[in-house]
Formats: C-alpha cells, sequence, structure tokens
C-alpha cells in the first residue's frame, strides 16, 4: 500500500447502515455470539463479507485515470516505512457486503469511463482476502471497469487464477531487491514477490513496480541494481513502468496514536537530487521510471 490516505473516506460514510453487520467496527468481532463468530467468518472466508478500512476516490495514483481506491484491513508485512499502520490488523476494518461495495463501485462507472480509470483494490494488504478481491475484481470488470491491485505480491500464491484474469494492472511493491535487506525493511522474505512478479509476466499481466526510497535502508547502490535486475526479469510488455516513490513521516503519528515503536523517526525524506539520482540509476538498465 503506497496512497495516501489524507482525504480517504471511512467505511460508515459510504455504507448505509442497514448494509453494515450489526456490531461491526474494531470490537465487533470481539462481541459476537460463537456462532455469529463462526458465520462472519465464514462469509469471509467464501467472499461475500470483507473487511475494509477506508476508500477514496484519486487521480493520478494507484493507476490511470480517476480510480476509487478501496483499502481492505489486514496486512502480513511490517514494513519500517508504513504510513498506514491502522490497516494492519483485519480486525480493525468494518466489514462490509461485497455487493454493497460494487453498487457504490456502480456509481462512479461514468467517471471511470470519462477518464479511463478504475477500481484499485489495495490495503494493508488485499490478498489476505482473496475471496472477497475476486468477487470485486470479477463485479467490477462485468460493468466493464478498469481493475488494479496494489500489493506487495507476499501472498501472491493467494490469487486465483480467475483473479488475475479479472485483473488489469498490478502495483507491485518491491521494497528492497535484496533478500536481507528485505526482511530488514519488512520482516518478511523477498522470494514470494518475485515468483508472483514471474506469475504476473506469464500471464502477460501490466506490472507498475514501486519502489520506496528511503535513506538509509533501501537506498544504497547495490539495492538500487537488484531491484532493477529483478524488474528486468518481466518483459517490457508487462513491466511498462518502475516508481520510484521518496520516503515521508506523514504515517508518524498513527504510529505514535496505536502505541508501536516507530524506528525511522530520525530519517530524513531523501532530497530531491537523491530521488532525480535513483530514477537515472533505474533508467540506466533501460527501465521506463517515473
Ligand atoms: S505492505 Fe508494508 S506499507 Fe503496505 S500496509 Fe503492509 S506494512 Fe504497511
Amino acid at each position: 500500500m503506497t496512497a495516501e490516505q489524507a482525504g480517504a473516506v471511512g467505511v460508515q460514510d459510504f455504507l448505509a447502515p442497514a448494509a453494515r453487520l450489526r456490531g461491526a467496527g474494531t470490537a465487533g468481532l470481539a462481541e459476537l455470539s460463537d456462532l455469529e463468530h463462526a458465520d462472519r467468518l465464514a462469509r469471509m472466508r467464501e467472499g461475500s463479507l470483507g473487511s475494509v478500512h477506508s476508500w477514496e476516490l484519486v487521480t493520478a495514483v494507484d493507476g490511470p485515470g480517476t480510480r476509487m481506491t478501496v483499502f481492505l484491513a489486514g496486512c502480513p508485512l511490517r514494513c519500517l516505512y508504513c504510513h498506514n499502520p491502522d490497516t494492519l490488523e483485519m480486525r480493525r476494518g468494518e466489514p462490509v457486503e461485497a455487493d454493497e461495495l460494487l453498487a457504490r463501485i456502480r456509481r462512479y462507472r461514468r467517471i471511470f469511463q470519462t477518464t479511463k480509470g478504475g477500481i484499485t483494490l489495495s490495503g494493508g494488504e488485499v490478498l489476505m482476502q482473496p475471496a472477497f478481491a475476486g468477487r470485486i475484481l470479477r463485479g467490477a470488470k462485468e460493468m466493464g471497469i478498469h481493475t488494479a491491485l496494489d500489493t506487495s505480491g507476499f501472498l501472491g500464491a493467494a490469487a486465483t487464477d480467475q483473479m488475475l484474469a479479472d485483473t488489469d494492472l498490478v502495483l507491485l511493491d518491491v521494497k528492497s531487491g535484496i533478500p536481507e535487506t528485505y526482511r530488514k525493511v519488512t520482516g518478511r522474505a523477498l522470494q514470494p514477490t518475485i515468483d508472483f512478479g514471474d506469475r504476473l509476466n506469464e500471464r502477460g499481466i501490466e506490472i507498475w513496480v514501486r519502489f520506496v526510497l528511503v535513506p538509509g535502508l533501501t537506498d544504497a547502490p547495490e539495492n538500487i541494481d537488484a531491484v532493477a535486475r529483478i524488474a528486468r526479469r518481466w518483459s517490457p510488455g508487462s513491466m511498462t513502468r518502475l516508481e520510484v516513490l521518496p520516503f515521508h513521516q506523514m504515517g508518524r503519528d498513527k504510529w505514535a496514536a496505536l502505541h508501536m515503536d516507530y524506528t525511522l523517526a530520525d530519517t530524513r525524506p531523501p532530497t530531491n537530487e537523491q530521488v532525480r539520482a535513483v530514477r537515472e540509476r533505474f533508467r540506466g538498465f533501460g527501465l521506463e521510471v517515473r
């Protein structure tokens, strides 16, 4: 997840109260009876219900045109620079009916058509809820809407072939090209991301690689080169651009509010010159860089 959420709308603002399940909210699962709990989990497993953090309408980020970006709750990574730590736990999301979300998407169909935009499923990590995401993607494609996934790829194995058939674009976060650095940044292994990219490439699905430039953490020349070599695995017809996203401190207050230990408090955002130099280094590999 990389989009800003300054203007994001809470789930409660876009769904009619009747569409939300009783006991919705952070404490919802804990307050349910065992039977209700089991029923809700079963519905999440089969995808008619999802846990959603928020949504926003954006232009020129998260894919082409004007997009409705939906932030799903839950993520298996723990990126040191995560600027939406409030999306990391699935229980912090609101239960949302897939049909209700699709009805909302339908309302924006004309805007998507006019701007050549669409929907982007983000998070958190969208592939934590593959069945729900699959339903939303299928429903959007039935409406003729462009679809994108914004993912680290760590759970790429959870994406079914049908999901991928319903996905036009994947914004694939390659947070480091060196396994040790990747683990330091995210707490997880790099290889699943590469495997997922390989699978997208084989299927000819468009990929935009995203890389967050963090001084002192991901900016080593050998790391830039390693990310570039990963991006070069995928054909130019599939991997059409690489985006360098400068680290910023805008999520810092959320870490404090959640009483989470934020280790990058003293890390400065990269200068324009540093960002420019890194983009040039990527271009040296023949990549289309933004
Ligand atoms: S992948 Fe990293 S940045 Fe994105 S939500 Fe998860 S922890 Fe945060």
